[in-house]
């Protein structure tokens, strides 16, 4: 990422989001705060192309945003994730007026995409989308939507509306008629997400609202939405593992067992606990970075790596923050460390579809000449 804007989020980091994280996470609460100052630091239209006046930068620049806040405030990271992998769909297929106010940030977007019928197999809408004139009736169950009552826009999927296939994508106004988010949303972790279900009943939209082919929907969810969530979910889960450890190794360096004149970090079981982890952390790193690379270079393991990194650096995340909760003991369990808050955050990713489950079937079958879907 250029200089001007790593130094720009930096900031943004101190003077907003790190000081409103534990409130994001002990109220519930949407981090407007945050949104607002990442728009103002023109972070919001990152992914947004030059000629509609955004930044124009890609992948890695977003898996580095995400990553870095979500050390901080992994509520803020999802969202933003969220935002940036609904922007990729509407980048290659949106309207020119929203993709211009996304780049100028006057537009927070997000995808709409699991169902509570359909669950986690996002790529298999029950949702319908029946025609009628120059109109589009839309009726859903979404069981999830990050940034529900805030976004400006749902990146969403159904049912095609004629065409053979197994879905079609839409730029879903929030402000729709019809379109209701159904609950609050009070999670385990990543509680500032705002993850609601919201419904569509009978919810009009025009027509040329689609995006992309009627029935073509598989192709943007593997083509465009894959790579980008997959790889800036694993880049949070990079993010939440490495604050983990800082906390942990400054919580072991500085907590004394006063009648033994010693600290917590002489104890060699800590430090190879807290070793182990920076090894898994490094190594997913590592992983995460290749299979951005290979995206970006069109490589033929793309697709493997993408999926390998996603189900590593979700699953890596549960066991690393487990760690650190063991070696803070008590005094991260009573939330002194600040590290029991990333233990709730690590574990919503390896259940974000695709699920680490479902990913580990698929590396199978990719392995074993087996058709993924
Ligand atoms: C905080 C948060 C934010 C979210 N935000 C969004 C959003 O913005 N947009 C959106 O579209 N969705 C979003 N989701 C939804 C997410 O992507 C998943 O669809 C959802 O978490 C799945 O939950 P479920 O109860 O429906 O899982 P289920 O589908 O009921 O799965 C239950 C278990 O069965 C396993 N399983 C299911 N099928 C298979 C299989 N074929 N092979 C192996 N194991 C299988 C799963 O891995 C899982 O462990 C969000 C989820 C969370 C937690």
């Amino acid at each position: 990422m250029p200089d001007g804007y790593a130094r720009a989020l930096e900031e943004v980091v101190a003077a907003s989001i790190e000081p409103a994280a534990v409130a994001v996470d002990t109220e519930g609460r949407f981090p407007s705060g945050n949104i607002d100052a990442l728009r103002d630091a023109g972070l919001l239209g990152l992914i947004s192309a030059t000629e509609v006046g955004g930044t124009g930068l890609g992948l890695r620049a977003a898996t580095d945003v995400v990553g870095r806040i979500a050390g901080s405030c992994t509520s803020t990271a999802m969202i933003v994730c969220m935002h940036y992998a609904a922007t990729a769909v509407l980048e290659e297929l949106g309207p020119e007026s929203v993709r211009r106010d996304i780049a100028a940030g006057r537009h927070l977007t997000t995808l709409a995409f699991s169902e509570s019928g359909s669950r986690s197999h996002f790529w298999a809408p029950l949702s319908t989308a029946d025609a009628d004139g120059d109109e589009i009736i839309l009726d859903a169950s979404k069981s999830w939507v990050t940034a529900a009552t805030a976004a400006d826009s749902f990146v969403w999927s159904s049912r095609p509306v004629g065409a053979e296939g197994a879905s079609t994508i839409w730029l879903v106004p929030a402000s729709t008629q019809g379109i209701k988010v159904d609950a609050p949303f009070d999670g385990l972790g990543l509680r500032g997400n705002d993850s609601s279900p919201v419904s569509a009943v009978g919810a009009r939209i025009p027509a040329d609202h689609r995006l992309g082919d009627d029935g073509g929907g598989f192709d943007i969810m593997i083509g465009t939405v894959l790579p980008w969530f997959s790889l800036m979910s694993a880049s949070i889960s990079v993010g939440v593992m490495a604050a983990a450890i800082d906390r942990t190794a400054s919580h072991l360096s500085a907590t004394r067992l006063e009648h033994l004149d010693e600290s917590l970090a002489n104890n060699p079981v800590n430090r190879l606990r807290l070793a182990r982890s920076k090894v898994t952390t490094d190594q997913v790193a590592m992983l995460v970075d290749d299979a951005v690379r290979a995206v970006e270079g069109d490589r033929d393991d793309a697709t493997l790596r993408v999926l390998e990194a996603k189900a590593a650096a979700g699953d890596a995340a549960i066991e690393v923050t487990d760690a650190c909760m063991r070696l803070c003991g008590g005094a991260a369990f009573r939330k002194e460390v600040g590290v029991e808050r990333l233990f709730r955050d690590s574990r919503a990713a390896a259940v974000m579809a695709p699920t680490s489950d479902v990913l580990y079937d698929f590396i199978g079958k990719a392995l074993c000449g087996l058709p993924l879907f």
